[in-house]
């Protein structure tokens, strides 16, 4: 792989930029392969580098019927943080945080991870009582979690109103918590994968999943029948047709997550703000852009774009909790398509088909997961076993009942 560096950048620049090398291949589409990955989102992607650089295979396909980090991957608000109540998420969120913290000289693509710290507001006496023993919990974990009085809140976000309609009483922070830029992270993953000698052919939908006596034999799609001796699954809202073109069925609800972003302005939020009570979260983008949400539709759909009542619904937390910003231009907004598992705990590692894995189940959260799941997911490939890090994380929990419920954790209620 073609390095980046200081002297390529003045290099091409002094040569009009007309020499750079395409960032990946275009490759022609094999009969078969190795392993097959479906979804070049950031988990497909990420799954196919550490398949190839830790686990020496080389023979793999990933296969989107859309773009590179055309999903998700590519709509989601870059909140990276491992504040999880259990021990199992903290240890998997945190392992992908500390990926996190190395990507951009791992990848030699800079992910622009800012650790700016993440802030969750309690706004009650009940509210301040329970994120107390979310945030002990956290330090318990051995990850870092730091209580906030008002005063300190305001301190680090001067424009906050902690007279809102709901005063603020306090609230913890992860300060190595923050965001980085999404469509690095999966350009970043592609490049490193290509590199590799991975195929990542675009425009390519599944249509149907091949097996014999149990086993996968190949994909059907929109360019033919593809052979696989293994097959991955990481394609975020679209678990559950997969999983059916598999012949089974995974405990999802696939429902629309909406975001918007503002107008820029001069830098003013250092920090990503937090409140499952308003409802919101922000952050300021270094475009200089306010990108803000909520919680998830409270309807199923596919559709993938913004709406009304949820725009006036976000913008009115917004607005409640920094007045400042009531003036500003909302800018963009749009949706994505998330999966929400009756725990909130992705689903992760073998499914009843042999060979054939799964990474899905993401919900609100699975942006801050993809080094860790690409991690993960290539060695539970590579074993045919789950990595340790997720063996709690599979499908059979819901059978045997050991849910591991992240609900409160989740960034804000969905
Ligand atoms: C508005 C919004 C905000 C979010 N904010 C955050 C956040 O701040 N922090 C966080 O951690 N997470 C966040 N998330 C969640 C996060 O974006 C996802 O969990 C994560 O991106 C999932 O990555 P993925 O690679 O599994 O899926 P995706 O990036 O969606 O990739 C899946 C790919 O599969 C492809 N595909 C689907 N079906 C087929 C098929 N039949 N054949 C071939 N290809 C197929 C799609 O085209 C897509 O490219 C947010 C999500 C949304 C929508």
């Amino acid at each position: 792989m073609k390095g980046y560096s200081t002297f390529s950048l003045i290099r091409n620049a002094l040569s009009g930029h007309r020499f750079w090398k395409p960032v990946w291949r275009t490759p022609d589409l094999k009969k078969s392969y190795d392993v097959v990955i479906i979804g070049a989102g950031g988990h497909g992607l990420a799954t196919a580098y550490y398949l190839a650089r830790k686990h020496s295979l080389r023979n793999i396909a990933v296969l989107d019927k859309g773009d590179i980090g055309g999903g998700n991957t590519g709509r989601n608000t870059q909140i990276t943080r491992s504040n999880y109540y259990w021990p199992q998420s903290a240890a998997f969120f945190d392992h992908s945080l500390q990926l996190y913290e190395h990507l951009s000289q791992e990848l030699n693509f800079n992910v622009m991870l800012s650790q700016r710290g993440i802030l969750n507001l309690a706004h009650s006496l009940h509210e301040l009582e329970g994120i107390r023993r979310w945030a002990n919990a956290i330090r318990i974990n051995d990850i870092d979690a730091e209580f906030l009085t008002p005063g300190e809140v305001k301190k680090l976000v001067p424009l906050i109103n902690l007279d809102c309609r709901f005063p603020v009483r306090g609230g913890f922070i992860q300060r190595r918590g923050g965001i980085s830029r999404h469509d690095a992270v999966a350009w970043g993953y592609a490049r490193a994968a290509s590199a590799c000698g991975v195929d990542i052919i675009q425009q390519c939908e599944v249509t149907g999943i091949n097996i014999q006596s149990g086993r996968v034999t190949g994909v059907n799609t929109t360019r033919g029948t593809i052979g696989a001796d293994r097959i991955s699954i990481a394609v975020a809202g679209h678990t559950s047709h997969l999983a059916k073109m598999a012949g089974f069925r995974v405990p999802v609800t696939s429902m629309q997550l909406q975001a918007m972003v503002s107008e820029p302005i001069k830098p003013c939020l250092n920090t990503v703000v937090t409140s499952s009570v308003i409802h919101m979260y922000v952050s300021q983008s270094d475009r200089g852009e306010l990108v803000f949400g909520g919680g998830a539709d409270v309807y199923n759909s596919y559709a993938q774009r913004g709406g009304i009542p949820l725009l006036q619904e976000n913008v009115a937390a917004l607005v409640e909790l920094l007045p400042a910003f009531s003036r500003l231009r909302v800018m963009r907004q749009w949706a994505g398509i998330v999966d929400i598992t009756p725990d909130t705990t992705p689903i992760m590692g073998q499914t009843p088909v042999q060979n054939l894995y799964i990474s899905g189940g993401w919900g609100t959260g699975g942006y801050k997961a993809i080094p860790a799941g690409g991690d993960t997911m290539a060695y539970t490939i590579a074993n045919d076993q789950p990595h340790p890090l997720i063996e709690d994380f599979g499908l059979e929990r819901f059978v045997t009942g050991a849910l591991v419920d992240e609900g409160a954790a989740s960034g804000v209620a969905h």
